[in-house]
């Protein structure tokens, strides 16, 4: 191998390193062309790890056939019956989103989202979501996101194809991880949640709520939506989620007492 082969090869090895801990989560696809053609875009970006939430037709010769070479991606994609498995041991998630929501969340550009991802301690594994190709993604889902993405577009024709926008998205990924430009090391003591844990806190969290009276029990969906939009924002770490669920437990033993 001569010299310039050597050091692209080393570099090819960094930048692979850097985007090892990013999945791409497409969520109950419709076509299997469009899981090939993903797992196309993502290997030559240099990504790989495909995850698949009810994909409605999978593994099919059509996915196969649209990969071209890619097909080692299928082969080591996980299928899951929940997003919350594919979700599993990921500290920040990324929703992927052609249109603007009700309930506005964070949204920005691919770009900066890039840049947020290459960020992100690298201990634990990044998500990105990718919605249906008739409707995107549920507010379920949505809600389970810290922030939305969205690529920008033509307002007035601005779906892309599904694998298209995986393109974009991981073409992104994939500059950010060669230049590193503007990227914030977290602070020595930061130590991620993953979303598991996350779920965990907001079912303490909705239970506390009722068991205080704080909560109506007849309307509980538009408060929780809120506190979890605060909750993604604010990206509590390890020791800040300790410190929330003991206020919790106290405020439920306290109003236990009360209550006798
Ligand atoms: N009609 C659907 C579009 C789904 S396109 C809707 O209005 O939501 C399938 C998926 O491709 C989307 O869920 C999203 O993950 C991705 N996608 C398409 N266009 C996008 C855009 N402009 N920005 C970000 N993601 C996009």
């Amino acid at each position: 191998m001569n010299t310039k082969a050597a050091q692209d090869t080393r570099s090819e090895a960094q930048v692979a390193a850097r985007l090892s801990n990013i999945r791409v989560v497409l969520i109950n696809t419709t076509h299997p062309g469009n899981i090939g053609a993903t797992a196309r875009a993502m290997k030559v970006m240099g990504l790989q790890q495909l995850h698949l939430v009810t994909p409605k037709i999978f593994p099919d010769a059509e996915a196969t056939a649209m990969a071209s070479g890619a097909d080692d991606l299928l082969q080591h994609a996980i299928v899951h019956d929940l997003l919350e498995s594919a979700l599993q041991g990921c500290s920040l998630v990324l929703g992927t989103s052609a249109r603007l929501r009700s309930l506005s969340m964070p949204q920005m550009d691919v770009r900066k989202a890039a840049e947020i991802a290459l960020a992100e301690h690298d201990a634990k594994d990044i998500a990105i979501l990718f919605g249906r190709e008739r409707y995107g993604l549920t507010n379920h889902e949505i809600q389970r996101c810290h922030q939305l993405v969205h690529i920008d577009t033509n307002p007035d024709y601005g779906s892309l194809n599904l694998a298209q926008a995986v393109q974009v998205i991981a073409y992104e990924l994939r500059m950010a991880a060669i230049s590193e430009a503007g990227v914030t090391v977290p602070p020595l003591d930061w130590e991620p949640v993953d979303a598991g844990q996350m779920e965990r806190f907001y079912v303490h969290l909705e239970q506390t709520l009722l068991d205080i009276s704080f909560l109506n029990p007849e309307q509980p969906k538009r408060l929780l939506m809120r506190l979890r939009r605060l909750f993604n924002r604010a990206r509590p770490d390890q020791n800040e989620i300790n410190i929330l669920r003991g206020i919790l437990a106290a405020s439920q033993r306290a109003a236990d007492k009360h209550e006798k």
